[in-house]
Formats: structure tokens, sequence, C-alpha cells
């Protein structure tokens, strides 16, 4: 019997687990190990509010690709939403929490359906530490001692804590006022309102905190620190399709080329009062092409000059909520600095952040209760500090991309690359890790077909 070994049981290690379960023809197990009993939620959809909300419609979120209203009519099906108007839901913004139901309620139905099938699961609420090729196949090392043997192995790993950012002082971040994952709820609790907090980030994930704060009872002032100090944008142009830039993409990709088109277009979208987003939005479908299409050095200048754009036409929230942050800065509860931080002291009480403000173009000193570190999952693996992905880089069974931002690995297989840049048999990766090879490899929308996929593919007995 086929022992199929996944690490990680978020949205994307789950899936692959349900679409191998709906379509194989033959007996097999799943070795399901992820440290968190939830199967199915990951970090995303374990949020500690309930105002915690997707940022992507209704519609849009279903879990499977051929199925394109899954979500929505289960959510119909929902007592608190079953007299719901069909269109609205389709078009608003649910709670994080509920999708996590959601995939929960898929999950226990791929159960029945093994139950049916030869298909055995064993969840093991571990992490993976190490993997080893063995003559008969990969060895796995769990952290409570655990070995097992799989035929095939997935590392859908996902998201990882945010990384620290550069400062003198690294002894503060082994500090009580220090908060590295945002997605906790200890961000939010044990505070007082005396002195204000400073948020590092200033995308998707400090919205959440400033809710989760105000949720806890928190009213002191709020500081967020980035590079651009870029205003967060709200979803503004819902149900806009904008065709024309996809219909002019031009066979030989090339940065200079895609930017010059662009720009062509945004200029043509303004003349009706509209902005980028639906030209980004409209591009989705190409970008993972045009990604492979550009060469290292291109990747490197968007990268350097570009993705702070792209991430805010791309991670945009509700516009009720964009009218509350909005609120909070007109009420100076909220400032957005465009900056950096220079350093961190640790005082008796409470801490100092020292940061430069590019606006007032002066260094400024602001004592705050606490710091929480907002600026989205680490990509760098010699950063994250995750011992599995170090050891299989040491063994050199994976290898990062060129930019650092994922796994090298065969797009079509999701088979990783090793140090000589050789397919690994039956060692796979998906989601968050193929963001160097895909460059847009994050939402629900790309993770489900990639998920099929790869679960198609290793059932394929007539692969190579
Ligand atoms: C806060 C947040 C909100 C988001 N909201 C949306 C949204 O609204 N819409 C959308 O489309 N996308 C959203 N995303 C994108 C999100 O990344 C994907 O939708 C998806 O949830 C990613 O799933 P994943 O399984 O790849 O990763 P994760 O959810 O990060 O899951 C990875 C799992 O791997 C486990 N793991 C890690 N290392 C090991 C190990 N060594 N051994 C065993 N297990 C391990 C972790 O415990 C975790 O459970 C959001 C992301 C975040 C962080």
């Amino acid at each position: 019997m086929k022992k199929i070994g996944i690490i990680g049981c978020g949205f994307s290690g789950t899936m692959v687990a349900v679409h191998l379960i709906r379509n194989t023809t033959e007996a097999m197990e799943l070795i399901m190990i992820d440290p968190s009993a939830d199967t199915g939620k990951g970090i995303a959809y374990t949020p500690y509010s309930k105002k915690h909300l997707l940022n992507v419609v209704t519609e849009k979120m279903s879990a499977f690709k051929h199925d394109t209203a899954h979500f929505l009519e289960w959510v119909l099906q929902q007592k608190d939403f079953s007299d719901s108007d069909r269109n609205i839901l389709s078009q608003s913004f649910l709670p994080r929490y509920l999708y996590g139901a959601y995939l929960q309620n898929i999950w226990q139905e791929a159960l029945q359906e093994a139950e049916t099938k030869q298909c055995k699961i064993t969840r093991m609420c571990d992490a993976a530490t190490d993997i080893e090729y063995i003559d008969d196949g990969i060895k796995l090392y769990l952290k409570d001692g655990i070995e097992i043997v799989v035929d095939e192995c997935v590392i859908a790993t996902g998201n990882h804590t945010p990384g620290n950012v550069k400062i003198n002082n690294t002894a503060f971040y082994e500090s009580e006022f220090y908060f590295q994952n945002p997605w906790k709820e200890s961000t939010v609790t044990n505070l007082d309102s005396s002195l204000p907090v400073f948020i590092i980030g200033n995308g998707l994930t400090m919205v959440d905190t400033i809710i989760g704060l105000h949720e806890k009872g928190f009213s002191n002032e709020i500081y967020s620190i980035s590079n651009n100090g870029f205003n967060i944008l709200p979803h503004r142009h819902i149900g806009v399709q904008y065709k024309d830039l996809a219909n002019e993409l031009p066979s030989k990709i090339d940065l200079l080329s895609i930017l010059h088109l662009f720009n062509k277009h945004i200029k043509k979208i303004k003349k009706f009062g509209l902005s980028a987003e639906p030209i980004i939005d409209s591009l989705r479908p190409y970008t993972q092409k045009i990604w492979q299409a550009l060469s290292d050095k291109e990747k490197k200048v968007f990268m350097g000059r570009l993705r702070h754009l792209w991430g805010l036409a791309r991670h945009r929230i509700p516009l009720h909520i964009h009218d509350y942050i909005q609120q909070l800065r007109i009420h100076n509860k909220l400032h957005i600095v465009a900056g950096k931080i220079i350093d961190i002291e640790r005082n008796e009480n409470d801490c100092s952040v020292r940061y430069y403000d590019k606006r007032l173009n002066q260094e400024r000193t602001i004592k705050v209760a606490r710091v929480i570190n907002c600026t989205g999952p680490e990509t760098n693996l010699e950063k994250a500090g995750h011992l599995l992905l170090k050891k299989a880089i040491e063994k050199g069974y994976i290898t990062q991309d060129p930019l650092r931002i994922g796994i090298n690995a065969n797009p079509s297989s999701f088979e990783v690359l090793n140090r000589e840049a050789q397919s690994m048999k039956h060692l796979y990766t998906l989601g968050g890790n193929l963001k160097g090879v895909l460059w847009e490899s994050t939402a629900v929308n790309e993770l489900r077909d990639q998920a099929e996929r790869l679960a198609i593919h290793i059932l394929d007995t007539n692969r190579s």
C-alpha cells in the first residue's frame, strides 16, 4: 500500500489529501503531520478574532477550482446565513473563522469518503524536523522522536513567522515587550492603554492587529511604520473586469514592455475614474507565466522597485474596514509612518523605539507599551528558523530560489530541485514555498489548483 506523508495540514496540505482521497482508485495510507490539531485551517483560518475577515469575496473563495460556488453554497446552508441574499453574500467579505469551519467540513467529508475506499488516514500532532532518502523511501523524523518511512512526501509548511527587522540591540527581541508572531492572540491581550503600541509593517496583518487591539479595549494611539508608509487600499472596484491589457500581452515577455503596457492602460482607465487595481487583477491568470518568463535580473528589479506597489494594489481591505482605518487616522489614533526603525531599547516597564521619519526628515523616539511585528511571513529560509527546511537545505535535497523567497521546484510536477538542480523524485512542495518559482502562490485561488494538480500527479502511475 502506497504511503504518502504530508507535512503541514493547513489549506495546502489538507486539500492535497482531499484530492488524493477523491481521486485514488487504489489503497493508500496518508500520514498527515502538523503540530496543530486543527486540520485544514492553518494560520489564516484560525484567527483569534471573529472580526478578522477574508480579504477575498465569498464567490472567489471556493476550495475547489472546478466548483466555483462551493463556498457560497456551503455558507447559504449555514443557520446564520440561510436567509441571506445570494448576490450580496457572494460579494461580501466573510469572517475567516467561518472559512476555517468550511475547510473542516470539507475534511470531515473527505474522511467519510476515505472510509468507503481503502484509504487509511493517520493524523499526527507533531512537527517534522528532518527528512532522509533511504533505500525504500523517504524517512521522516518527528519532534517527538517518531520515525516514519513514506513513498511520497509533500512539504506544505506554508507561512513562517515574520522575520525580525535589523536593529543594533537584538537583545530587545528576547524581551516581553516584543511580539514576533502577530497571529497569536497574546499580541493584543494583557495590555492597558497608558502607552501607545508600535506596529512594524502596515499591511493586512496591521489592520487585523488594530481590530484585535480595539476589541480588547485598547484605546491609546497606534504607530505603524513601513518603508513607504503607503495607505492600505480598499476594494473599490468590485465587479469591474478589465480585459484590454491581457489582450495586448506580448508573446515575448520582458519587464520593461509589461511596465509600458501597464502605464498605458492605467492612463486609459483613469479617464473613467478608476485606479490600477482592476488592471492588476486582470493579470492574475497570467502573472505566473509572466514571472517565469522574466530573467533573474528582471525579477530582482521587480522585487527592489515594484514589489511594494504590487503588494499595495493586491492586498486590499473591505471598504468598511478601510473607513474604520481612515477614521482612526483622522482622529490621530493611528499614525502611519514612512521610515525605518533605527533601534529599540527595553526599559523597565516599556520600550523606546527610535526611528527615522522620511516625511518629517527627522529622527524620533517614542515610548511604547509593546512592539508587534506585522511585516508578513518570512520567506528567506536562512532566516525563517524552520528546522526541517534548514536540514533539507543542508543535505542538498532542497534549494532556495535566487531571490530567496521560496524553494526551487518544478512547477509542473511540484518536485523540489536539489543542489544539482535536479528534480528530487517523490518529494514535493506547493503553496508559499513556490513564491520564487511562480510569484503569486499565496491565495486560495492559486493553492486550490496546485493541490488538485499535485494529488493527480502523485496518483499518476504512468508518470516518469
Ligand atoms: C493571516 C492570513 C490571512 C489570509 N487570508 C487570506 C484570505 O482571506 N484569502 C486567501 O485567499 N488567502 C489568504 N491568506 C493566504 C493563505 O496563506 C492561504 O490562503 C492558505 O491558507 C495557506 O495555506 P498553507 O497550508 O499553504 O499554509 P499555512 O496556513 O501556513 O499552513 C501550514 C501548516 O504547516 C504546518 N507546519 C509548518 N511546519 C511544519 C513542520 N515542520 N511539521 C509539521 N507541520 C508543519 C503549520 O503548523 C501550518 O498548520 C491569508 C494568509 C494569512 C497569513
